[in-house]
């Protein structure tokens, strides 16, 4: 019996997109054949689109979004939460593997999988073609860990938890951002939107850094507790200032650096507490750097909030760390 076809959207070379269409395949044992419910454009899908992605370079596009199950390939009867999965479900699948062999994962590091991105991108040519989210169709392969949404949750709130949401927790899990603890979020996009909304979660107060108005307008709309506009405080002692004022004059607990911009990352460093800890999460361009200052004599200034006491839990680019997910979590 023929299978039915689907489209998807491929993109050869930087800023040029086509729509192609293939044949959908059942799915392999252990797999799901799914339908798109909801696809997300990420800001790793513009770094892509420009050509400016460390990794993927062309390929099928999309990784963040919602999908309801169309086929469960054979064996497939739970989630990887261990809840029933059938037919009609929507899950959110993270976008890689965990292959559960190689050495990172056999350590328990599932973020670090050498195989992790066995699939993502790859190009449609290869079977079962539908290896990205913008598309009518989405392939979950073995050992990709899928989650079954709750019923009743808000579309538009789920399709970011297999991507923004899963590597703003993973991140301030790394971190340990603590109840009644202050959280210095850089940049309000997608990454610094979801911190505040977890950071509301924990009890913890956020101090967000930005500059463009309609994302200050959207960080104001997901609780954050202070903003301070770059456009106003226009230099890091200035901004230090405001961070000290607005913390009883210590600095901020934790910071998370979400903005990939390197001189932001070094900014963040002067923001904390003397034994604060800094996540650098932001996905920063391959081969980009910024000089930093992290001597206790380098800048009389900065003496206390750049002692070895600080520590920096810090990706060479943020996608690493989105590796994990731990299911979906709401966000009121
Ligand atoms: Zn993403
Ligand atoms: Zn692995």
């Amino acid at each position: 019996m023929s299978r039915p076809t689907g489209r998807l959207v491929y993109m050869d070379q930087p800023e040029k997109l086509e729509m192609r269409e293939f044949e959908v395949e059942e799915p392999e044992p252990g797999g799901l054949l799914t339908e798109i419910v909801r696809a997300n454009v990420c800001g790793s899908e513009l770094h892509i689109w420009q050509g400016k992605h460390p990794e993927v370079k062309n390929g099928a596009l999309g990784h963040e979004a919602l999908c309801r199950v169309l086929e469960t390939g054979d064996g497939v009867e739970t989630d990887y939460a261990g809840q029933p999965i059938a037919e009609g479900d929507i899950v959110a699948p993270v976008y890689y593997i965990t292959c559960q062999s190689c050495p990172a994962c056999l350590d328990g590091e599932f973020h670090l999988c050498e195989n992790a991105y066995q699939y993502w991108s790859l190009s449609p040519e290869e079977p079962p073609h539908f290896h990205g989210t913008f598309a009518t169709h989405y392939y979950v392969h073995p050992k990709q860990y899928f989650f079954k949404i709750p019923d009743g949750l808000d579309h538009g709130i789920a399709a970011g938890a297999n991507c923004a949401l899963s590597q703003v927790l993973f991140g301030l899990d790394r971190v340990d951002l603590g109840y009644g603890e202050t959280l210095l979020v850089q940049g309000a996009g997608g990454l610094g939107l979801n911190a505040i909304a977890v950071a509301n979660e924990r009890g913890a107060e956020t101090i967000v850094v930005e500059g463009v108005d309609q994302r200050i307008e959207r960080a104001k709309a997901f609780g954050a507790d202070h903003v301070i506009d770059l456009t106003e405080q226009e230099t890091v002692a200035a901004r230090r200032e405001r961070v000290q004022e607005l913390t009883g004059g210590v600095g901020a607990d934790v910071a998370a650096e979400l903005t990939g911009v390197p001189e932001a990352f070094a900014e963040g460093i002067h923001l904390l507490r003397e034994g604060g800890r800094y996540l650098g999460d932001g996905e920063r361009e391959s081969g980009s750097h910024h000089r930093i200052r992290p001597g206790v004599a380098d800048a009389e200034e900065h003496r206390n909030h750049v002692s070895g006491a600080v520590s920096a839990v810090v990706s060479t680019e943020g996608a690493r760390l989105s590796r994990y997910t731990r299911g979906c979590i709401p966000v009121r």
